[in-house]
């Protein structure tokens, strides 16, 4: 099992997060995360916990170490690099321009977890658009699984089929 501590290279962030989570917990700041922004209309301008919890949990995201690992690690098992959801596959559509481009997402977000070190397996490939689904505030949740976005997908389809 490959093991990545991916907040070691950015110690200050990391202990500043860990207070926001410590402070969080002590005052009840963590439910507020439920209004986790938007991740890509984030301007990183507000300080309060939650929205920095969202946003290291996205930069943690964004750890191209990390990224890259997880890529590695689905080469060596023949996976092919495509959205876990959808099967888009950013190369087959936009050709050499999109070869290995993918985004990566934490099936448990930081809030969940906790900080923890992060394995290769709690990581998800998904397009962007599934990606930002899983992101989406919507029905009083901030977040989803994977597996629930697909849901979603099936769902939507049948609803379709019936009309
Ligand atoms: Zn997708
Ligand atoms: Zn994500």
């Amino acid at each position: 099992m490959i093991v990545i501590k991916d907040f070691i290279d950015d110690e200050s962030r990391m202990l500043r997060s860990a207070q926001a989570i410590r402070d969080g917990i002590g005052s009840g700041e963590l439910s507020k995360i439920r209004e986790q922004p938007d991740e890509i209309a984030e301007d990183g301008t507000t300080a309060r916990e939650g929205r920095l919890l969202a946003r290291w949990a996205l930069s943690r995201e964004r750890n191209p170490k990390l990224r890259s690992s997880k890529i590695k690690a689905a080469r060596k098992l023949g996976l092919p690099i495509q959205c876990e959801v959808c099967d888009f596959n950013f190369g087959q559509t936009y050709g050499e321009m999109g070869d290995d481009f993918i985004e990566v997402h934490h099936v448990l977000p930081l809030h969940i977890s906790g900080p923890c070190e992060t394995r290769l397996a709690d990581l998800a490939f998904l397009c962007s658009n599934c990606h930002r689904m899983c992101h989406r505030s919507y029905r009083g949740e901030s977040w989803r699984t994977p597996a629930a976005v697909r849901v979603e997908i099936a769902e939507a389809l049948k609803a379709a089929e019936d009309t």
